[in-house]
């Protein structure tokens, strides 16, 4: 969405032009998943499509919410009210955030807020991490707070585990915080060290496309909190803080220790083997070597529908169908159970592959899929 259309329509809401507009992405995660909460690695990098906020401060300690995605007016709350779940609307996302800088003891007495956003919800590309950050960006300039990129993204992190009430790891916020264009962020989840790893595949004629399979999964819903319950289990039974802690080498010996925990075994084998892949792409990607991460991608898809155990029909056949038709590799992202592949393909394989992945979805009688270019972009910035 325009920052100009944003504004107008914040002054039509609230009769008062944005003291500025603000800009965060959604984001996508080439490899390393479910890492982030085992204190592992990532490499997410940043899509076009971001959400995009109007804000004035206030100093009536009363907040006013509207999204121009949502049916409804302006939700009005007052700051003094703010309690950690006790929303279970959208208006969760942008009010903990207000809630999680307040409580981190940062002064803010107030704000009008209009957002719009083009990252599609439920998809697996972090459309809440965009709203948070964005919310956050905006309101740490406009108070001076002096807040580091990492720190915006603890504190938006912070918002959703404890406000909204979603155990989510770090990663979604620090890619839409911290990202560059033409790059991958390559993140230690454990100290939120980042090195930005060049990631440009329109110059080597290649191109990644997201295959969102319109499935919405329900992120907070009892899966994930079962595969993170089994990774905890796995880290105690094995006398290490996070499975991060399991060299790879050490693999097998581990899951020896682990004798006929079968959940936990296969749980801990996907996250020990993944954040080695996150460490091999970024070698190939350093060395130069772009299409060799393609076999490595489709490892790291097979590890999360068999070991993992949350990946899902549709996403699946996204995975066969573009091998199948000359992907390089493929692989379900985000959270699971539903949302978005991603496909690294010659880019002149693109428009048979897409066609083949449309024509299966229609044979087998799922919803269309959507597919779309990913081009690595910028993080979250002020645009106005
Ligand atoms: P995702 O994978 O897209 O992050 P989540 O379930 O974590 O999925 O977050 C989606 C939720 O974020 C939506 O249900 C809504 O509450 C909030 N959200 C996302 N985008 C917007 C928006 N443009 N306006 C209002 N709320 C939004
Ligand atoms: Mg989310």
């Amino acid at each position: 969405m325009g920052a100009q259309q944003v504004r107008e329509r914040f002054a039509e809401l609230y009769g008062a032009e944005p003291e500025g507009v603000w800009a965060a992405p959604g984001r996508v995660n080439l490899i390393g998943e479910h890492t982030d909460y085992n204190d592992g690695f990532v490499m997410p990098f940043a899509l076009p499509h971001r959400a995009t906020a109007a804000v004035s401060r206030r100093t009536d300690g009363v907040l006013r919410l509207h999204s121009a995605d949502i049916e409804g007016g302006v939700v009005e709350l007052r700051l003094d009210e703010l309690a950690p779940q006790s929303d279970q609307n959208w208006t969760a996302y942008p009010a903990g955030v207000v809630w999680a800088l307040r409580e981190a003891g940062h002064s803010v007495t107030g704000a009008d807020i209009h957002l719009s956003s083009t990252v599609p919800t439920g998809a697996g590309l972090s459309s809440s991490a965009s709203v948070e950050v964005v919310i956050a960006l905006a309101l740490g300039d406009l108070y001076d707070l002096g807040l580091q990129r990492w720190q915006l993204a603890r504190l938006c992190q912070r918002a959703e585990n404890v406000y909204v009430g979603a155990p989510t790891g770090i990663m979604d916020q620090t890619a839409s915080a911290c990202c560059e264009a033409g790059h991958a962020l390559f993140l230690d989840t454990r100290d939120l060290s980042q090195q930005q790893i060049p990631f440009d595949l329109a110059a080597e004629g290649l191109r990644l496309l997201v295959v969102d399979t319109q499935v919405k999964h329900a992120h907070s819903g009892g899966e994930y909190g079962k595969r993170r319950a089994g990774c905890e289990k796995g880290a105690a039974l094995l006398g290490v803080d996070a499975l991060r802690d399991i060299p790879y080498g050490e693999l097998d010996a581990a899951l020896a220790r682990l004798g006929d925990e079968e959940e936990v075994v296969r749980l801990v084998r996907h996250i020990v083997t993944e954040d080695q892949r996150v460490e091999r792409v970024v070698e190939l990607l350093r060395s130069g070597e772009t299409r060799a991460i393609g076999p490595v991608l489709t490892e790291g898809h097979t590890s999360l529908r068999d070991d993992f155990r949350i990946s899902c029909p549709e996403l699946d056949l996204v995975v066969d169908t573009a091998l199948a038709n000359g992907a390089l590799g493929a692989r379900m992202t985000g959270g699971g159970f539903g949302g978005s592949a991603i496909v690294l393909a010659e880019a002149t394989d693109v428009d048979t592959l897409t066609k083949a992945v449309e024509e299966a979805f229609a044979a087998a009688g799922f919803t269309a899929p959507r597919v779309f270019e990913a081009v690595p972009s910028a993080g979250a910035r002020r645009l106005v």
